[in-house]
C-alpha cells in the first residue's frame, strides 16, 4: 500500500479565507485538528487517525489553482481534496472544478459558498451519474471543526477509494498471472516426448515471460551433478559451477525459499528433500509480493513436469532401444503406435481429423544391389532426417519395420523402406500439400556414395485421412483404417508408376 495522500487545495480569491484555511489545517495548527480528530476518534472513525496533518496548497485564482493541480500530476503527488470559492474573478470556481477534474478526475471537490448562486443541478452536472459522491457543499461561513470534518472526509474517501482500486488492480494481476501460468503449464505439458533436455529450456522461457527477464538461467541436477544447464541472455554461456557459488543461491537452496530482490529472483526447486534445480531470472518488475505468490504456484507445477520428465528420460535411456529405431533415430514402429494410440483418442476427444501419410522409396532394393547395404542405410538415414526435419511439434514420424520388428498386428506392407507420417489437425489439402513437398524434398535431395558418385532418390506417398469422431468412439478402429487406406493409396501409387503422391479415396 502507497502512502496515504494529504494534499488539499484551497482555492479562493479572497486572502484572510485563505490564511484562515491554512492556519486551521496546515502543518502548524496540530492543536485544532487532533482537538477534533479526538471527538471522531470517539465516534469510532479509524480512518481519520492516520490523517494527523494535512498538506495544504493555497491558490488565489482559479488559473494559480491548475497550475498547482498540474504540477501534482506531473510530480506524481497529486491533489486529492479541492476547497473551491464559486464566486472568483476571471475564472470562476465553476470553471475551475470542470478544468481540474479533466486534468484528473480523482479530485474531490467542495463547493464553497455563501450564495445559492449556482443552482445545485448546474453543479451536479459537473460531475458524471455515477460519481454525484465526488462532490459536497461547504456554506460560508465555517467553524473550523467543520473545515476540518470535511477534510477528514473527503480524504479519508480519497484515499479509500485508491485502496479499492489498488485492491482491484492486484487481483485482475494476479488473474493474469494465474492465466499465463496456466497456459505456460500446458504448453509444457505437450511438448512430446518430454524429456528434460527439451523441457527445461521451456521452463525457463516460460518463467522469464512472466518476470519479463532477459537473463536467466535454469539448472537441474541429474546423477553427475548439476548436468543440464540452459541459459538465455548474459547467463547463456554461465559457468553452473559460479552460480552456486553465490551466496544468494545458496541461501535460497538451503532455504528451499524463493528469494526475490530488486534484481534478481532465484526460485529453488527442492521435493521432499530432493534438491531438483534452481532457477534465476534477473527482473526487475514491480509487484514483487504478488509475483512471490504466483511464482509459488508455478514452481510446484515445475517440479512436477521436471520429474515426471526425469522418469520419463530414465524409460528412455532404459528402453531406448524399444522405442528407437537404431539406424534413423526415428521412432520405431511400436512407439510410433502407442503414440498413434493416444493421438487418436486425445482427437476422439475433440472430434479432430487425422491424416496418416505412408511414405515408401521407390526401388530402394536397386541401391543396395548396386552400391551395398551400407549405401542402402545412409539412403534410409537420409531420407528420415529429411522426414523428422519437416515435421511440426505435434507431428509423429516413424520408421516402420526394422530389422528387429515383428509385429503383425496391422495388415501393412513391410519392409524397412517404408515410413509413416502422422499430422494430427490437418485437413484433407494440407496433407496433399505436405506430401507433395516431401515427396519434391526427396526427389531434390542428393545422395552421395562413398566414392563421391551422385544418386537420386523418389518415394511414393499415401494418404489416409479421417475424422475422429467422438460418438463413434472407436479409436482402434480408425487406426487400423487409417493404416489399410494409406498402404492402398501407396501401393495405387506405385502401380500408376511410383514418384507421387496419392490419396485414399476410401
Ligand atoms: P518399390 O519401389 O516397389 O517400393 O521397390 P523397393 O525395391 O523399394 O521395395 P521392396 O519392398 O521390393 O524392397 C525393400 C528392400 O529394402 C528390401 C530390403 O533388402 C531393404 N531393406 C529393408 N530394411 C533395410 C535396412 O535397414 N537397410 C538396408 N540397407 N536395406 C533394407
Ligand atoms: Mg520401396
Ligand atoms: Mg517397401
Amino acid at each position: 500500500m502507497g502512502k496515504e495522500n494529504d494534499n488539499v487545495l484551497f482555492v479562493d480569491d479572497e486572502p484572510t479565507l485563505l490564511e484562515s484555511y491554512s492556519s486551521i489545517l496546515g502543518w502548524n495548527t496540530n492543536d485544532k485538528v487532533s482537538e477534533v480528530l479526538s471527538l471522531i476518534e470517539k465516534d469510532g472513525e479509524a480512518d481519520a487517525r492516520e490523517h494527523r496533518q494535512f498538506n495544504v496548497f493555497l491558490a488565489s485564482s482559479g488559473a494559480e489553482a491548475v497550475e498547482i493541480v498540474k504540477k501534482g500530476i506531473k510530480e506524481d503527488n497529486p491533489i486529492a481534496v479541492g476547497f473551491f470559492d464559486m464566486r472568483m474573478p476571471g475564472m470562476d470556481g465553476f470553471e475551475t472544478i470542470r478544468t481540474v477534474r479533466e486534468l484528473d478526475p480523482r479530485i474531490l471537490c467542495a463547493i464553497v459558498t455563501a450564495y445559492s448562486d449556482r443552482a445545485c443541478s448546474e453543479i451536479r452536472e459537473l460531475f458524471p451519474a455515477n460519481r454525484q459522491d465526488d462532490w459536497l457543499f461547504f456554506k460560508k461561513p465555517f467553524n473550523p471543526e467543520e473545515l476540518v470534518q470535511a477534510a477528514i472526509n473527503l480524504i479519508c474517501s480519497w484515499n479509500r477509494r485508491r485502496r479499492e482500486e489498488e485492491y482491484i488492480e492486484s487481483i485482475e494481476y494476479v488473474k493474469n498471472g494465474l492465466k499465463y501460468i496456466l497456459k505456460a503449464v500446458a504448453n509444457l505439458s505437450r511438448i512430446p516426448p518430454v524429456s528434460v533436455d527439451n523441457l527445461i529450456s521451456g521452463i525457463l522461457y516460460q518463467i522469464s515471460g512472466l518476470l519479463r527477464g532477459e537473463n536467466g538461467l535454469i539448472c537441474v541436477l541429474g546423477k553427475e551433478g548439476l548436468k543440464y544447464g540452459q541459459g538465455i541472455g548474459c547467463y547463456k554461456d554461465m559457468d553452473e559451477e559460479i552460480i552456486l557459488r553465490d551466496k544468494q543461491v545458496r541461501k535460497a537452496i538451503d532455504s528451499n525459499e524463493l528469494v526475490f530482490n530488486e534484481k534478481r529472483c532465484i526460485i529453488p526447486l527442492k521435493c521432499d528433500n530432493d534438491q531438483l534445480g534452481i532457477i534465476i531470472v534477473e527482473s526487475e518488475v514491480q509487484r514483487k509480493e504478488l509475483l512471490k505468490e504466483l511464482l509459488e504456484v508455478f514452481k510446484n507445477q515445475i517440479i512436477n513436469l521436471i520429474l515426471s520428465s526425469k522418469f520419463y528420460d530414465e524409460l528412455l535411456c532404459k528402453d531406448r532401444e524399444t522405442i528407437s529405431d537404431p539406424l534413423t533415430g526415428l521412432y520405431n514402429r511400436r512407439f510410433l503406435f502407442q503414440r498413434l494410440q493416444t493421438e487418436l483418442k486425445r482427437s476422439s476427444r475433440f472430434n479432430f481429423e487425422v491424416t496418416l501419410l505412408m511414405v515408401d522409396i521407390d526401388d530402394f532394393k536397386k541401391i543396395n544391389d548396386t552400391y551395398g547395404h551400407e549405401v542402402g542405410d545412409y539412403v534410409l538415414e537420409e531420407i528420415g532426417t529429411l522426414l523428422a526435419s519437416r515435421k511440426r511439434g505435434y507431428d509423429l514420424v516413424g520408421r516402420l519395420g526394422g530389422p528387429e520388428d515383428e509385429d503383425e498386428k496391422y495388415a501393412i506392407r513391410y519392409g524397412g523402406e517404408e515410413f509413416i507420417m502422422v499430422y494430427p489437425q490437418t485437413t484433407i489439402e494440407d496433407a496433399k500439400m505436405l506430401g507433395e513437398r516431401l515427396r519434391q524434398a526427396i526427389e531434390r535431395h542428393s545422395f552421395y556414395t562413398p566414392q563421391g558418385d551422385t544418386f537420386g532418390m523418389t518415394a511414393t506417398i499415401g494418404i489416409a485421412h479421417e475424422r475422429i469422431e467422438h460418438e463413434r468412439g472407436n479409436w482402434e478402429h480408425y487406426l487400423q483404417k487409417l493404416i489399410s487406406d494409406a498402404d492402398n493409396a501407396l501401393y495405387k501409387g506405385k502401380s500408376l508408376g511410383k514418384n507421387q503422391v496419392v490419396v485414399s479415396s476410401s
